[in-house]
Parts: C-alpha cells; structure tokens; sequence
C-alpha cells in the first residue's frame, strides 16, 4: 500500500496510517490510523469515532490486517511527567506529584523516581508499559503495583473528562476497574521520600526475578498460570521449548514467551498459541490482548 501524509484534525492531533508493529513489544500488527494526540481537546475530538487507545504496546498482538477504528497515542505534555512535588498536597516523608502522562514510558519514570529518592513504584520495575496502559492493568510483579503510588487519575471516555481517586475504583489484582477505552489520560503520584540507594536496592531485587525472561521481541507472558500451576512447566513439559512458526518461537529460555525472531506475523504467534493449546491438556487463557477480539 503506498504510504498516505500524514493530515492534522481539527484541533490539531496528526494523523496517519501505520503500521502497528512499530508501537507493539512483538513487533507485529497491520495499519491503522493512529492519532498523535497531545492535549485534552485533541483527546476529545479522538474519542468521537470509534476508538482504541494504544500504549507502550507490551501485552498486546495486533492482527496482520490491523484494526478498523482509529488508534489513540499520547504523545507531547501527554507523554511528559511532573514530578515536582506538590506543596498543597504532600506533607513530611508523602510526596504527591503533578501530572504524569499516560504516554510516559514506565522505565524512564521508574529510573527517574529512584534517583529523586522517591519509592511506592519500584516493584514495577522492567514493565515495558507506558503509565496509562500500566494503570489500566494495575501491572506488578510480587514486589508492587501501580497502585501502589497512585494519588488521583485523570479519565477520558466520550462522555467527558473526569478526575477520580483510587478509592473511587474496584482495583485488584491485575485490574484498575476502569471500563476498557476509557482512557487514562494522566495521574498524579502518590509517593514516599526515601534514600536514593533503599530505592534502587529494591529496584535490584525486583529485577533479579527476570534474569531468566528472554530479551527478544515478546509481549510478555502468553499464558496465565491455571490454578496456581506454572504455564510455562506445562508447554515445557508438553516438549514446545523452541517450537517456532515462521518467525515466531517459544523461547528455549522461558516457555510461557513466544517471541518474534524477525519477520514474525501475528497468524504465527497464533498458531503457535493454538499448537500450545492442543499439546497441553489443560485449559489455557491468554495473558495478553488480541487486536481485533476474537470469539
Ligand atoms: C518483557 C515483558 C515483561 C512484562 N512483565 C510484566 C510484569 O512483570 N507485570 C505485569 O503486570 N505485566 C508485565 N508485562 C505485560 C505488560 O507490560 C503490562 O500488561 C502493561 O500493563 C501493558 O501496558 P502497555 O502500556 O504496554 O499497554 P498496551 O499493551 O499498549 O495495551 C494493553 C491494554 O491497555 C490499554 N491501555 C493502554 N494505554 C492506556 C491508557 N492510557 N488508558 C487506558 N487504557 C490503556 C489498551 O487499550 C489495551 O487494552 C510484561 C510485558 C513484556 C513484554
């Protein structure tokens, strides 16, 4: 397909079809039309069609032929954070920020955090996200959450924009309780002045667990562990470590990763997903999301 400019909506936001790939941690995933949105009049002029919003890419496989509906990037003050602490709101060791992005990488953030002494987050350490998409899923590790440094969140839906608490919200485990598309378009954090090293001594112990994670293209974990046991000892028990599909492969490292060797497409991702599926018995669901839903 020929390359289309890329054009400027009404309130300014650019526009252009991509393709997906180049916003996705596997690197696969066909065109749509993305738009570039920087500020909260661009955000609501992007909501007025059909809509997805796209983060760092990290839990998502986004089919060959892309999706329909217009894909939402934060970029700009909107991809920018705040961290000067705030003096209405923070008070002895609590420090509460201003405004964070949603578009902000989540390892720059945490970089910077630890190096300001400032801690809640660190658990989050080695998530590939951006703030929003991090937000939505509540992402963690056993170390600590999203929610852990949340002070209020800014939402947007086509209804509006509103600001809410987490006390405002049914989070949990791996969930924020916001409905899906609602957009997280910014947050303020809620944080704890701390020693620069007790940060980073954290950050390091947390880190330790991904040392056996495979460092190739990978939207994370394929599988959710089935009552308690390992998803990755049953594929590798099933005999897949290293199974590949045209240029998708489970990782010899880890077999609950399917990683992206070069030129992968997603119906390969699939069909090693479906492989998975038929060789171990037990019912398997998926950790991360299809664009578009399937079934
Ligand atoms: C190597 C690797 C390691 C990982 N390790 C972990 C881990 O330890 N713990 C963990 O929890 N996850 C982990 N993940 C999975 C992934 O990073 C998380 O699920 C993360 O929350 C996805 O965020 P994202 O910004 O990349 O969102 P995307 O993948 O872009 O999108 C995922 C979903 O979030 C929604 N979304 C994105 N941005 C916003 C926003 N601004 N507002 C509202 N909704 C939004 C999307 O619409 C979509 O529904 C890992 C992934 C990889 C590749």
């Amino acid at each position: 397909m020929t390359a289309l400019p890329a054009t400027a909506s009404r309130t300014g936001a650019r526009v252009e079809r991509l393709p997906l790939a180049r916003y996705t941690t596997l690197g696969v995933g066909g065109e749509a039309e993305v738009w570039f949105v920087s500020n909260g009049a661009q955000l609501a002029e992007a909501v007025e069609a059909p809509y997805r919003i796209l983060g760092g890419g990290s839990n998502l496989v986004v089919a060959d032929e892309g999706v329909p509906e217009r894909v939402i990037r934060l970029t700009g003050p909107l991809a920018e954070a705040d961290l000067t602490p705030d003096p209405a709101l923070s008070s002895g060791e609590t420090v509460v920020t201003g405004w964070v992005g949603g578009g902000v990488p989540l390892p720059g953030l945490i970089r910077k955090l630890q190096k300001l002494g400032l801690s809640n987050l660190e658990g989050t350490v080695g998530i590939p996200a951006q703030v929003g998409g991090a937000v939505w899923m509540n992402a963690g590790t056993r170390y600590g959450e999203m929610f852990d440094g949340l002070h209020t969140l800014e939402i947007v839906t086509p209804g509006g924009t509103r600001q809410v608490t987490p006390d405002d919200l049914a989070w949990g485990y791996r969930q924020s309780g916001i409905p899906r598309g609602h957009i997280v378009s910014r947050v303020r954090l809620r944080l704890r002045r701390s020693a620069p090293e007790e940060v980073l001594a954290k950050m390091d112990f947390a880190d330790q667990a991904r040392k056996g994670q495979p460092k190739m293209k990978t939207p994370g974990c394929a599988f959710k562990n089935p009552g308690g046991v390992s998803a990755g000892k049953l594929i590798d028990e099933a005999g897949l470590k290293g199974a590949r599909v045209g240029g998708a492969m489970i990782a010899p490292e880890h077999a609950n990763f399917i990683v992206n060797l070069g030129g992968a497409s997603s119906a390969d991702v699939h069909a090693l997903l479906a492989l998975i599926r038929e060789r171990v018995g037990a019912p398997l669901e998926l950790e991360y999301e299809l664009w578009p839903e399937q079934g």
